[in-house]
């Protein structure tokens, strides 16, 4: 597949869509018969810290970047083109490259949240004298935004009410065919995938507790739906063991490979309508489907509501006074609050990059519910440490969270004592990260400041020592958030 010698030169500009199946950009330029520079551009920005002072990418995320980009690489290879990679801002990047060679056309992949299109509008400006043809195509959703039964502006502020319309006119493209091959570059440096020390960051020793070795990359993500649906058939019970915590496959764990695109969701609904066709449909497939309705859901309000996610008010713009008590938060971020099942998924966060969503919801209640703290800080806590973030998800499911986001319930906490005990009754997704909880019996594994004296030697646990006594007394806390909560609503 040699383009002919007045055919265009496309470039694909690869961003949190790090695959060769379904890729509408690549897809489309190859239909074009256009010669293809595939390019992918470390930005400076993406390495910053965030405002409370975390790194903004890290050394998780970036690892698992850097393996997406290296089998991305080795695809393209393989189908005999390469990943152009480059550091710096890709306005400037692919200036660059336009005024070197020449290219007529830009295809990429649309985002919807303020950063990412800024840099959008920032390539149109630049490369506008020069003539090129940009084009964003949407590649992120199951539901293309065109299939929707209202406009974006229009979207439901409920998810159930958003669900039920979007069912009554259920369309879902099929994904796009995989290219078969594509046509040789012209001459470029390749670049250099930087390390994780040339992005000013520590490397970490692989945790061998973590739910799964996540390994970056398309491949990879392919071979975990592989063994996911059809080696484990776990698909099949997903909606009954989606809310653990502990071992590789109580849930897909699909999200850090959709979060850089390295799996599209049209094609996993295409491999669940075959599960369903193959093995069984019931109620935990629709589950899959249901879930990866709520990832295009947060997408969707983001782009509703534009930079509203962002704020402290949130979506609903509820003036809340928030804390920033540093002391507080560092507690929290550390594991060391005194309630078992926060402290475990920090632990886990903080050694793995992922947390289960279980554990996402009580440690946002808890840092929203009873500590008070500014959700922000949470959200970007998260949004350095984890694996699978996406700007839309995580900032839209702490906005959900901490009450000032899409829940029309008013104030709602997780009982987290309670949490534990329904599902993590015998103790054994704490023990795991808090092993100096090992000996205690499961009545007492999450309510460890119910222990006589007598019964920290038995177990040998120091309260206040081994492990922390409770930072704040859970009722009292919870009350006294509400009636912040009150005042402002
Ligand atoms: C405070 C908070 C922050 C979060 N931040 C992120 C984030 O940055 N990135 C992210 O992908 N998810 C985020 N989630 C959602 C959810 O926790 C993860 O998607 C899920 O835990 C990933 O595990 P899984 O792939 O095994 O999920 P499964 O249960 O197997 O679900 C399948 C897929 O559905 C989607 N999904 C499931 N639940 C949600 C949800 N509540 N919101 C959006 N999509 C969902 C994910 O893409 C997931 O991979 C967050 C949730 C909370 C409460």
């Amino acid at each position: 597949m040699t383009p002919n010698h007045n055919s265009s030169r496309i470039l694909v500009w690869y961003r949190n869509d790090l695959r060769s199946h379904d890729h509408e950009p690549l897809h489309r330029a190859l239909q074009e018969n256009a010669q293809i520079i595939p390019l992918y551009c470390l930005d400076p920005r993406h390495f910053q810290t965030t405002p409370f002072g975390f790194p903004k990418t890290g050394a998780f995320r970036a690892q698992f970047l850097r393996e997406c980009l290296l089998n991305l690489r080795e695809t393209l290879q393989h189908l005999g083109s390469n990943l152009i990679i480059r550091q710096g801002k890709p306005e400037h990047i692919i200036t660059k490259i336009a005024q070197e060679i020449k290219i007529d056309k830009i295809y990429y992949s649309r985002e919807i949240t303020w950063e990412e299109t800024q840099v959008e509008r920032a390539i149109r400006h630049q490369v506008k004298p020069l003539g090129i043809t940009v084009k964003g195509f949407w590649t992120s959703t199951l539901i293309h935004p065109d299939d929707l039964p209202f406009p974006l502006s229009q979207i439901p502020e409920i998810f159930t009410q958003f669900r039920q319309k979007v069912e009554k006119k259920w369309h879902i493209l099929p994904p796009l065919p995989t290219p078969q091959k594509l046509p040789p570059l012209p001459p470029l440096e390749s670049g250099e995938i930087p390390t994780l020390q040339d992005l000013n960051l520590e490397p970490f020793p692989k945790e061998s507790k973590g739910v799964l070795a996540f390994q970056g990359g398309e491949k990879a993500g392919l071979e975990r739906l592989n063994h996911y649906f059809w080696q484990q058939d776990a698909l099949k019970a997903y909606k009954l063991t989606r809310n653990g915590m502990l071992g590789a496959d109580y849930s897909s764990k699909f999200s850090p490979w959709l979060a850089l695109g390295c799996l599209s969701p049209r094609f996993i609904y295409g491999e669940v309508k075959r599960y369903e066709t193959e093995r069984v449909k019931n109620d935990s497939t629709y589950w899959l489907i249901f879930e990866l309705l709520w990832r295009d859901y947060f997408r969707f309000i983001c782009a509703k509501h534009g930079n509203k996610i962002f704020w402290s008010s949130g979506i609903q713009g509820l003036k809340i006074p928030w804390l920033e008590d540093w002391d507080l938060f560092e507690r929290w971020r550390k594991g060391e609050t005194g309630y078992p099942l926060v402290d475990a998924n920090m632990q886990e966060l903080l050694k793995t990059g992922f947390m289960s969503n279980r554990g996402r919801q009580n440690v946002g209640s808890f840092l929203t519910k009873n500590l008070g703290i500014n959700w922000q800080m949470g959200a970007e806590w998260f949004e350095s440490m984890l694996i699978d973030y996406d700007v839309c998800s995580n900032w839209g499911n702490w906005n959900y969270t901490a009450g000032v986001g899409n829940d029309g319930r008013g104030f709602r906490y997780f009982n987290i004592a309670k949490q534990g005990k329904d599902y993590d009754p015998q103790g054994d997704y704490v023990k795991h990260w808090l092993p100096m909880l090992a000996n205690l019996p499961p009545h007492l594994v999450h309510e460890p400041w119910k222990m006589t004296q007598l019964e920290q030697q038995l177990y040998g646990v120091r309260l206040g020592e081994d492990y922390p006594k409770p930072m704040v007394d859970f009722m009292a806390s919870v009350k006294q958030q509400e009636k912040v909560y009150s005042v402002n609503h």
